[in-house]
């Protein structure tokens, strides 16, 4: 037998009804805020994640898909591609390649498929789910303003509550800019210098190349010396630390909590300023609901104008999963609203003809077959969940008026055909 590959699943009735209440949430929220959506392919170059993520971090060194190209054309032959294991590279390469700021495309949403290699466990799959949201632009339009960066919070605490997801928290960072980062990975390089050989291998590499990335590291025995280590707080220079500021008194006049977290600095190397995750208590181990950030100088590195921006990606697989610790996916799946049931030889003609005229009344039809016995048709209406069962016979046919029956209180009646539509959504 073929199975689904490790790390990847099916998603199934009745629980894609959990997911389609997700995504219509996600897009009347982001209605709500002018967002507009924008999909963009699954894969993409390496190197547009290679720049735009970074080398250094887990994502890129370990985790991607990637393959090379063995091209129809000669200029296609030995290209290296990767399925995309985040976004927010794809919608800023197509900001660039589009000049989507001569249209005032400032804010996009995506929903789509994203693919890591990694571990899979509970929370944690090679192909995931991610809701996610940019607000970039020129720096003219607004778009390094701290109001953006507390708007787009706001709006995720809106959406979350929305959802219903209770208990939610939002941990907020500054991860300052290019300038402080400098100082910063000074300091840091220094402070690992005696203590790095007692860490795991990965920090010892990181230590050298990237020493940021050591607040990456999950290893429980490394945590006690990662405590230890000076905090990009302390490094912040004035802008970024007025920008932070007003990060937070905007949040705190508009009513959206959250708590400071200074280890917080996120797996991307694109992150500046602001950085946030969003935490709910019930997920376990993989209790990451959603995280973001400002990523200000990320236009330019792939090639495009300056270009501030900021937004998060939500981790979908997780938040259906806080969904169904409270609500029941089989309460929210479509059901028929009734089922036709033809009886007899030439039946299924007329019983097709009836549903195509109720279907365009917008009520939900389910259709037997004229070879089924009558126990047989109420037997497979009631599997179905279906509120009516309709029988469609050769006298109904005649008479152009049809049996009626509710399978929950057992009543049934004869309803000439005009009647029908009212009638079933009585
Ligand atoms: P990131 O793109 O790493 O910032 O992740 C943003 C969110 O996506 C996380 O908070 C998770 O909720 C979700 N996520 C990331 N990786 C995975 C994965 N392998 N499986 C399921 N969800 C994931």
């Amino acid at each position: 037998m073929i199975k689904a590959v490790r790390g990847t699943r099916d998603l199934l009735p009745p629980d894609t009804a959990l997911w389609n209440f997700v995504e219509s949430a996600a897009r009347d929220v982001f209605r709500a805020y002018n967002f507009q959506e924008i999909r963009t392919p699954i894969f993409e170059s390496t190197e547009l994640f290679a720049r735009g993520v970074g080398e250094e971090t887990d994502i890129v060194s370990k985790e991607m898909f990637t393959w090379e190209d063995r091209g129809r054309a000669e200029s296609e032959k030995g290209n290296s591609l990767t399925l995309r294991p985040e976004n927010t590279a794809g919608v800023v390469r197509a900001y660039i390649e589009h000049k989507l700021w001569d249209h005032g495309l400032n804010k996009l949403y995506y929903i789509g498929p994203q693919f890591r290699r990694e571990r899979p466990q509970k929370g944690r799959y090679r192909q995931f789910y991610q809701i996610g949201a940019e607000a970039i632009g020129p720096a003219s339009a607004g778009s390094e303003s701290p109001a953006r960066d507390a708007e787009v919070l706001e709006m995720l605490a809106t959406l979350l509550d929305r959802l219903g997801i209770a208990g939610w928290n939002l941990e907020l960072n500054s991860v300052g800019c290019l300038n402080d980062r400098a100082a910063f990975n000074d300091a840091l390089r220094k402070a690992l210098e005696p203590v790095v050989g007692k860490m795991c291998t990965d920090c010892q590499r990181r230590a050298v190349t990237n020493p940021l990335r050591v607040f990456d590291c999950k290893v429980p025995a490394d945590q006690p010396i990662i405590d230890t280590l000076p905090r990009i707080s302390q490094f912040l220079d004035e802008a970024c630390h007025t920008h932070f500021e007003a990060v937070k008194e905007i949040l705190t006049k508009v009513g959206v909590p959250f708590t400071l977290n200074d280890r917080l600095v996120r797996g991307l190397d694109y992150y500046t300023r602001t950085a946030f995750e969003f935490t709910h208590g019930a997920l376990g181990a993989q209790n990451a609901i959603l995280g973001g950030g400002r990523y200000d100088g990320l236009s330019e590195s792939l090639g495009g104008p300056a270009a501030p921006g900021i937004g998060f990606a939500i981790g979908e697989d997780r938040i259906v999963m806080s969904l169904q610790e409270s609500s029941t996916a089989e309460s929210m799946l479509t059901k028929p609203d009734v089922y036709l049931a033809p009886l007899g030889a030439g039946m299924n003609a007329q019983a097709a003809r009836l549903a195509r005229e109720l279907r365009r009344h917008d009520i939900v039809v389910d259709l037997g077959d004229e070879t089924f016995r009558l126990k047989k048709s109420f037997e497979t209406a009631t599997k179905a969940g279906a509120k009516y069962i309709l029988i469609v016979g050769e006298n109904e046919v005649k008479a152009d008026a049809f049996a009626l029956k509710n399978l929950a209180t057992g009543e049934q009646v004869s309803v000439p055909r005009a009647d029908l539509p009212n009638k079933i959504r009585e």
